[in-house]
């Protein structure tokens, strides 16, 4: 009998007839002689309106207690899908994730995965039934209730599917899978038959919706068998693997990222521990930290420029104005008007030119690059946010990639 993990997204679960659709497919699964373990989202756009409904009562409401109401979300999704399992006929149990022992570090609204106990989760297959975990939570040494992040619930499903060594893990949402750009933005983008970890992961962390970026990075770091595939229609997916097959083009998805602010501090002392003083400051107040880039010093001074998530941008700003007076920096200034578009492809890496084809595309439509980053597969580049769906659909055509 193989182990598979299904995870739902939101969508998949808003209202009730969504619900009794998705339990009809855990319960095939089931028939099929499959053992299962799923995790489910809040319905819908549950999260968002809990979180505007804590921003109605304060503006800066305690981490702790906004993860004690954003929890609450994904807890309606597994009762209301048990209940629909159970009206099958089929056995099967709910359970937070405190319930579902998935330990947490005790970071509240962004914690990371510690460890799973699976020894209640064994317990729950032994005894025949299929297991519903709430996504996107954990709990903490202390008890605590933490959650993991926006679209966390795909960082659940890749960590149970690894500490259960679960034969496959399905990512079910409202795409046939991983495309070559976002299908809101770019209509002839088309679906990937399959991706590297690799490029999932440099897809993912530029913005990529589609997978968490904790997710990506879990399932390479364990190679958890996984795929992306439809909620709604029965189609094949995209699967991630190991070394992609059939590479002819060079890139293989573009991707931007909207939630990003820009901060640079001007004029800092060109001397050794500068970047660490600034950076030590924004580490210790958790604010992740995408691109850094240090322009060539003058007069022994230069500027270095970063971006985080919008949402981090004022705790990025307090941090470095803390720190401003140590690291002789004239000014620390802040937009959030910007976003990044990036190139990403195993193909790169042998095929030298792509970069400045990059370039030359946004060149073409007047748009003008403010910071430019690169790895081994993924070019990224800071453009105005009014640019994004010129530029994303201009690079999709750049590199052939609406044709199949
Ligand atoms: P879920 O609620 O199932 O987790 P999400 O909204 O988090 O769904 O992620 C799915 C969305 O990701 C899609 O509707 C799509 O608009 C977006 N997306 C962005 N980039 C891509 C891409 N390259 N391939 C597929 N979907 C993408
Ligand atoms: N409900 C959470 C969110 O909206 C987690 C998830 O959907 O994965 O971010
Ligand atoms: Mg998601």
């Amino acid at each position: 009998m193989s182990l598979i993990v299904q995870k739902f997204g939101g969508s998949s679960v808003a209202g009730p007839e969504r619900v009794k659709h998705v339990a009809g497919r855990i319960v095939d699964s089931r028939r099929a002689g499959h053992q299962v373990v799923v995790v489910v989202s809040a319905p819908g756009d549950m999260t968002d309106d809990l979180i505007a409904m804590a921003k109605e009562i304060t503006d800066k409401p305690p981490a702790r207690e906004l993860d004690m109401l954003l929890a609450t979300g994904e807890q309606v999704s597994i009762a209301l899908l048990a209940m629909a399992i159970h009206a099958r006929g089929i056995e099967t149990i709910s359970l937070t994730g405190g319930q579902a022992q998935i330990r947490t570090e005790r970071v509240h609204t962004r914690a990371r995965i510690l460890a799973v106990d699976r020894r209640r989760i064994d317990r729950e297959l032994a005894a025949g039934r299929i297991v519903i975990v709430a996504g996107f939570q954990g709990i903490t040494e202390e008890e605590e209730i933490t959650t993991l992040g926006r679209g966390g619930s795909d960082t659940t499903a890749v960590a149970l599917a690894s500490a259960l060594h679960a034969d496959l893990c399905q990512i079910y949402t409202d795409v046939e899978g991983v495309f070559t750009a976002d299908p809101r933005l770019v209509p002839q983008a088309r679906r990937l038959a399959q991706i590297s970890y690799d490029e999932l992961l440099e897809m993912a962390s530029s913005g990529a919706l589609v997978v968490q970026t904790r997710a990506a990075e879990l399932a390479k770091q364990d190679r958890v068998r996984m795929e992306v595939r439809s909620a709604l229609v029965d189609r094949e997916g995209t699967v991630v693997t190991d070394n992609a097959f059939e590479r002819r083009r060079v890139v293989t998805g573009v991707t931007h990222d909207a939630d990003v602010a820009k901060i640079t501090a001007t004029g800092v002392g060109d001397r050794p521990g500068t970047a660490h003083t600034l950076f030590r400051a924004i580490a210790d107040r958790h604010v992740n930290v995408n691109m850094i880039i240090q322009s060539v010093p003058r007069r022994e001074r230069a500027d270095i420029s970063f971006t985080v998530a919008k949402n981090d941008m004022a705790a990025a700003v307090e941090a470095a104005r803390g720190v401003a007076g140590s690291i002789g920096a004239d000014e620390i200034l802040a937009d959030d008007r910007v976003a990044m578009v990036s190139i990403v492809g195993a193909g790169m890496i042998s095929n030298p030119g792509v970069a400045a084809r990059m370039f030359g595309a946004l060149a073409a439509q007047r748009i003008n690059i403010e910071l430019i980053a690169t790895s081994e597969i993924k070019v990224s580049c800071v453009i105005r946010a009014d640019d994004v769906t010129t530029a994303v659909r201009a690079l999709h055509t750049e590199f052939e990639l609406d044709r199949p």
